[in-house]
């Protein structure tokens, strides 16, 4: 497994929307295994294709807490077909979005359609954490940050603190 670079915001391929899978095949196994790694050395508890630079349909996650054994959920393809009529809001940050956090409203559960690591077509059901976390994923897929969730005026101000923070770690090393 080999772990990949993480891209932050802004950056304008994170705004782009990514293509579906044809089949999930040992490239696409590889590709979801090197992504599990990525996220886990990271840390976070998911990650989408799109923020490693591969614009496919392909996120994963992994909900296990420090000590627990790992779960790692692959998908390509999903697809929320199913929301729940009444919403819930929850703390998010995001791997592309270092050290910013903001609360964010979503459905409160949803059902998902997508493909597994071995090709086959499954359903989930979800709710809690694991919803808010698949939701915000797929936003990945259609190039939506968690941030353009929030008021112009918020997320302006985050991505000008980001900007900033690029260009200071650009800058040369005077010693
Ligand atoms: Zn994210």
């Amino acid at each position: 497994m080999a772990r990949l670079f993480i891209l932050t915001a802004p950056d304008a391929r994170l705004k782009q929307k990514s293509r579906p899978v044809d089949k999930v095949d040992d490239q696409i196994r590889r590709l979801m295994d090197d992504m599990l790694e990525t996220m886990y050395v990271a840390p976070g508890i998911g990650l989408a294709a799109a923020q490693v630079g591969v614009l496919q349909r392909i996120l994963v996650l992994d909900l296990a807490k420090d000590g627990e054994e790992k779960r790692p959920v692959r998908m390509a393809n999903p697809e929320i077909i199913w929301v729940s009529d009444d919403d819930s809001s929850h703390e998010e940050g995001c791997l592309s979005v270092p050290e910013h956090y903001a609360s964010v409203t979503r459905p409160r559960a949803i059902r998902v359609r997508y493909l597994d690591h071995q090709n086959e077509s499954r359903e989930l059901e979800a709710d809690g954490l694991l919803a808010v976390v698949i939701q915000h994923e797929i936003d990945h897929l259609d190039g939506v940050l968690f941030i353009d969730h929030l008021s112009a005026l918020k997320r302006n101000m985050i991505l000008r603190k980001l900007t900033k923070a690029k260009k200071s770690d650009a800058e040369p090393v005077r010693a």
